[in-house]
């Protein structure tokens, strides 16, 4: 019989999602089994300890949310605000924006301080907003996909001063740098964090990889309100994935499957390894953009790897290069967001489409549509 729907087959250099490895695809497609099954029990404890291993840190919280990053970011920020409790938020691009929306949402004052998108965060600018005041989280974007900008370690350094300086929690949104770019949450003091499977941890779209320290634990303990949402309330979440095992909501167990199939080939690669190919692609692609006669958004020290955002030359139909790489080439890449609409496209080289050969397969056809 037929498939019932046959998608086509794209190289996806955008945003996210990026290509899905053959092993990653064919985990999913393995029999599904209980969710309470002991052999899955065996698999959940695995996924714990890598996703612990990607994250860099010991937390005892290590899990995937069964949702998208942005479902990550809804059950960290669920669990961790009580309505009035005073946020902290750098924005510098959409996700910081989504970041602040999430949180007021959740009643919490927030406050934000902006920097130019394309730009670093100011986080001078954050350490004096917290100064003498007492906040609940102070948050930020480790790798602002909106604009391919960096949170680099000495400016979360900076923000985790902060934090302490004003009893904060500190709160990283990591959707685009697991699994790409260092993330280190112990040695960064970093409290919580949310991430997302289809970025550069190459599986599909559909799982949040989160993680919470003992004293993010210890804020959610002390809340006087219970955690609004039931689906995300990361204490009954814990004890499904603890020892308890009690059941909560049925695990998406083939997504699992896929999950643990990708972390075990970037384990297998080795985190610097990986690391490494993600910033020698970026940097083959930089080059040969700029060879193209194209312009970077962003200044080269403050630049993601897995992500790069390349101004639209004057008089050029940004929307007609994108339809024009899809329609011929089979290629997709990203458009700007907000007020870069129009102004920039975004190209992700992510997980296993981080090289150098994929790099120059683009610039290849970016050429060409281009000339014409
Ligand atoms: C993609 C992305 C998100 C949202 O993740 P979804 O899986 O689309 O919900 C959040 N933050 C950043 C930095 C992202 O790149």
């Amino acid at each position: 019989m037929a498939p019932s729907f046959c998608p086509p087959s794209r190289l996806l250099l955008g945003p996210g999602p990026c290509n899905t490895p053959p092993e990653v695809l064919e985990a999913l497609s393995r029999p599904t089994i209980g969710h309470l099954d002991p052999a899955f029990l065996e698999l959940m404890n695995e996924l714990r300890e890598r996703l612990g291993r990607l994250f860099g840190t010991k937390n005892q919280l290590t899990v995937p949310i069964s949702a998208t990053g942005s479902g990550g970011m809804q059950a960290v920020l669920a669990n961790l605000i009580e309505p009035g409790d005073a946020v902290l938020v750098g924005i510098h691009g959409v996700f910081g924006m989504r970041f602040a929306d999430c949180a007021e949402r959740l009643g919490a004052k927030v406050t934000r301080v902006e920097s130019d998108w394309g730009t670093p965060l100011d986080c001078k600018a954050m350490a004096a907003a917290a100064a003498g005041k007492s906040f609940k989280m102070i948050g930020a974007v480790h790798a602002e996909t909106s604009t391919g900008v960096l949170l680099s370690a000495d400016r979360i350094d900076t923000l985790r001063d902060a934090a302490d300086q004003s009893g904060a929690l500190l709160v990283l949104d990591t959707v685009t740098s697991l699994a790409g770019l260092p993330v280190e949450l112990d040695a960064r003091g970093v409290d919580a964090t949310w991430s997302g499977t289809q970025k550069c941890l190459a599986c599909p779209p559909g799982l949040s990889p989160i993680s919470l320290s003992a004293r993010a634990f210890e804020a959610i303990d002390q809340r006087t309100t219970p955690v609004s949402s039931w689906y995300f309330d990361l204490s009954m979440i814990g004890k499904y994935w603890g020892s308890e095992r009690t059941y909560h909501h049925t695990a998406p167990i083939n997504m699992l499957y896929a999950l643990h199939e990708a972390t075990d080939l970037v384990l297998t690669e080795g985190l610097d390894e990986r690391f490494e190919r993600h910033a020698a692609a970026a940097r083959h692609l930089w080059k040969g953009l700029e060879e193209l006669g194209l312009e970077l958004l962003v200044e080269e020290p403050h630049r993601l790897f897995p992500l790069t955002a390349v101004r639209v030359p004057e008089g050029v139909d940004e929307a007609r290069i994108r339809a024009d790489l899809l329609d011929r080439f089979d290629i997709e890449i990203g458009g700007g967001l907000g007020p870069l609409a129009g102004k920039i496209w975004r190209i992700g080289l992510m997980g296993m489409n981080a090289t150098t050969a994929t790099a120059d397969h683009l610039l290849n056809k970016l050429a060409k549509v281009l000339n014409e």
